[in-house]
């Protein structure tokens, strides 16, 4: 048994943290306030090869394993989860299926310029009657001469309103298999795909869409991987994607702890620092302790991905725990900070809100547990 980084990992983390002191932490206040993302961001973390983490060299990434992936996402959401949304939505929904089944073709349209920065993607899954239960997707795709009519509707779809790109899942036959839904690239603007921007509690600056499709053509070419029925592509990385947004969730927890704990020993209460109160000291001690739980969980669930032994029961553990911890640490250093966490010029409010997204994203705590405990029932 080994808890140790490598140095490669510790590497990663320096230069990550860096990067997200000096660039990224003077942008956060302005983006929240306007809810909007900064775009150049995407420039700048191609030029760290930050969008190209998970892929390999060979094929235009940076060639990292899983954990430099968590220790990526930990260090954004430390500092911005609006940004780190934006940026998993971009680099693991969007580009995710077009590295694994896309097309020559649409690898060099698509996941190349994407990788470069130079398109943004989102995708698009989620509808008005279909969150948890994505069997029951009302979009369709007809195929017509040339091409594909898409119809329906995509409900908070993260990067919609500034995406170059959408993977979009839609029925192509009758039927609740998951061969009966394909994915398709769509191209903005399309005339068929009217976008519009959200308004949120949560992850402000990461701009979400909901999206009508009307008689939307899309060419042939636009079908992933040229055939229909890709939906497993999607399935297949789910769970390496809940170890990815669990690391999320340590990120805003570690984010609000830390300004917590500064709070803590500066405030004077009485004449002198409320840390020396034992009930805050206390309650800073719970918030380490469960930081501290999740931490190893989730990076034992990256180092399970990386050893090819990830199981989607695991991933919903290491989902359930860290987005639940995120929730109660975040709402503690509320409590912690007194009037101040109620207060935008203080980032605490600001972690939990957005920790509250993450037991909703990627399938809610419900549906997390739905999956652990079905793992249960078969178990001899
Ligand atoms: C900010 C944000 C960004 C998002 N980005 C994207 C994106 O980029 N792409 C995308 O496709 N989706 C995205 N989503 C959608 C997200 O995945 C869904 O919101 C989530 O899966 C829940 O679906 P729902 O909102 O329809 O809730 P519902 O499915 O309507 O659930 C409502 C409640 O019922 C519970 N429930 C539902 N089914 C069951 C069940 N079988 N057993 C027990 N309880 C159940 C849920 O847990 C929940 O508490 C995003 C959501 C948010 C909030």
């Amino acid at each position: 048994m080994d808890f140790g980084f490598s140095s490669q990992h510790e590497q990663v983390r320096e230069t990550v943290t860096r990067f997200v002191a000096e660039d990224i932490a003077p942008l956060v206040a302005e983006a929240e306030e306007t809810e909007v993302f900064p775009r150049e961001l995407f420039r700048k973390w191609a030029g760290l090869g930050l969008l190209g983490v998970r892929y390999p060299e060979a094929d235009g990434g940076s060639g990292f394993d899983k954990i430099s992936d968590c220790i990526v996402r930990e260090e954004l959401s430390r500092v911005c989860q609006a940004f780190a949304s934006s940026w998993s939505a971009h680099t693991h929904l969007a580009l995710w299926p077009i590295w694994r089944a896309g097309t020559p073709d649409q690898k060099l349209r698509f996941f190349k310029p994407g990788l470069a920065g130079e398109k943004i993607g989102g995708f698009g899954l989620s509808e008005p009657d279909g969150g948890s239960d994505v069997r029951s997707m009302k979009t369709k795709a007809d195929k017509v001469a040339g091409g594909w009519r898409l119809n329906g509707s995509k409900l908070y779809i993260t990067n919609a309103p500034m995406a170059d790109f959408l993977m979009v899942a839609a029925r192509t036959k009758p039927g609740h298999s998951a061969d009966a839904i394909s994915l398709f690239i769509v191209e903005l603007p399309n005339p068929g795909f009217h976008i519009s921007k959200l308004k949120k509690e949560g992850i402000r600056s990461s701009e979400t869409g909901l999206i009508h499709i009307e008689d939307a053509l899309v060419p042939d070419d636009c079908l992933l991987g040229g055939e229909v029925g890709t939906y497993g592509i999607v399935l297949e990385s789910l769970s390496e994607n809940r170890i990815g947004v669990s690391a999320n969730c340590l990120g805003m927890a570690r984010g609000a702890f830390e300004a917590s704990l500064e709070f803590a020993k500066t405030r004077i209460v009485r004449g002198k620092p409320i840390i020396e109160y034992q009930a805050i000291a206390h309650k800073l001690a719970d918030m380490a302790a469960d930081i501290e739980a999740a931490k190893w969980l989730v990076y034992y669930g990256a180092w399970r991905v990386d050893q090819g032994m990830i199981d989607a029961a695991t991933a919903s553990k290491v989902k359930l725990v860290a987005s639940e911890m995120a929730v109660r640490v975040t709402e503690q250093a509320i409590r912690i900070h007194g009037g101040a966490g109620i207060m935008r010029e203080y980032p605490v409010g600001r972690f939990h809100r957005d920790a509250l997204v993450y037991v909703i994203g990627e399938g809610t705590s419900e549906i997390q547990r739905n999956i652990i405990s079905r793992s249960l029932r078969s178990q001899s």
